[in-house]
């Protein structure tokens, strides 16, 4: 895997609406990667093999990430947001933020006080970012209302092959899909291979049912993260025993497909390499729902990252799993073929 390009992308604002730029980065890195790279009107990449083939499988990453966004600015120079997507709000007060502006990144400091860390009930609206203006007039000559904001984290390597970082949810989902079709390529996969790095999937889906319903995949396979019960947080009674640096995760739902699952498993049985699986009640919250109900329905599966601290500054995932979810998936597009028959019987 190329570390340098996913570290770069774990570097890139994007918060939900706002992923011009991370998309632009992808788009450049395909070229010479895929057959066929194109870009939507909601700043979709998808990067295709065979274009020309009649039978297509898609692979959805969404490039987006939580945060902020700036709604007004106080008197004193403070800006006020509402979040984008399912932050946890007491994460902010303390922390140095980035606000994305039109003119590049300014920084600043959400503010924090004794009443601010009691507050168990503390919502987007209660905080104020101090990006060091005077006050109103001199905020509004940087920033502009809408302007997006981030954490001021970037990727950081831990011991183990492990990673830490903001929203590697799922960034790291849009990185795989690439890297897969690149080693699909080397695999001689035969059918029409597409990978999309998506847009809004935290907020709206958008991203997912533009891609899905212009490439018309015949099969879909989401690639996002999912909690591991190795940590504090979620209960394994929950959702099942998921641990980061296990191996990649297929999810059991009402709505993946059991074919392409047991599709996926022996693809990671010819690799020798362990799997974990969860559990989900109804839809799976992810791109795989969405691109289900295009078209004619879209049979789907959810490959999914195990990953700690979900939506948190710095998130925990694993490299090796990241490897291991590229080599399955680049597996799989080889193991697809025309003559898929995915009816139950
Ligand atoms: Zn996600």
């Amino acid at each position: 895997m190329n570390k340098e390009f996913l570290f770069d992308l774990l570097s890139t604002g994007s918060v939900s609406g706002n992923e011009a730029q991370i998309e632009k980065k992808i788009y450049d890195y395909m070229q010479d990667r895929a057959d066929l790279v194109t870009v939507d009107e909601l700043g979709n990449v998808t990067a295709a093999l065979n274009p020309e083939a009649d039978f297509k499988v898609l692979l959805a990453g969404h490039a987006d990430e939580i945060g902020l966004m700036v709604t007004s600015v106080g008197g004193d120079g403070t800006l006020a947001v509402t979040n984008i997507g399912g932050i946890y709000t007491t994460t902010y007060p303390g922390h140095k933020v980035r606000i994305h502006t039109k003119n590049g990144v300014i920084y600043g400091a959400v503010a924090n006080s004794r009443d601010t860390a009691k507050n168990g009930d503390l919502k987007a609206s209660d905080l104020r970012i101090d990006i060091g203006a005077k006050d109103k007039e001199d905020a509004l000559q940087y920033v502009d209302l809408g302007d997006t904001v981030t954490f001021d984290t970037d990727v950081r390597e831990l011991l183990n092959n492990r990673i830490t970082g903001r929203a590697l949810d799922d960034r790291i989902g849009a990185f795989i899909v690439m890297e897969a079709l690149g080693e699909a390529k080397k695999k001689g996969a035969s059918v029409g291979c597409y990978a999309a790095a998506t847009t809004g999937e935290e907020t709206t889906g958008n991203g997912a049912f533009f891609t899905a319903s212009r490439v018309k995949p015949n099969v879909a396979v989401a690639v996002d993260v999912t909690y591991t019960s190795d940590n504090c947080g979620i209960s394994e009674a929950l959702t099942g025993d998921i641990a980061v640096g296990k191996g990649p995760v297929l999810c059991n739902n009402p709505s993946v497909h059991k074919k392409l699952n047991l599709i996926l498993r022996d693809c990671a049985k010819k690799l020798g390499m362990e799997v974990q699986t969860e559990a989900a009640n109804g839809h799976t919250g992810t791109d795989g729902d969405t691109m289900h109900l295009t078209g004619i329905g879209v049979p789907f599966a959810l490959v999914s990252i195990p990953l700690r601290y979900m939506h948190n500054p710095d998130e925990v995932g694993s490299l090796d799993d990241i490897q291991n979810c590229i080599d399955l998936l680049a597996e799989f597009f080889a193991a697809c073929s025309e003559g898929m028959d995915l009816k139950p019987f």
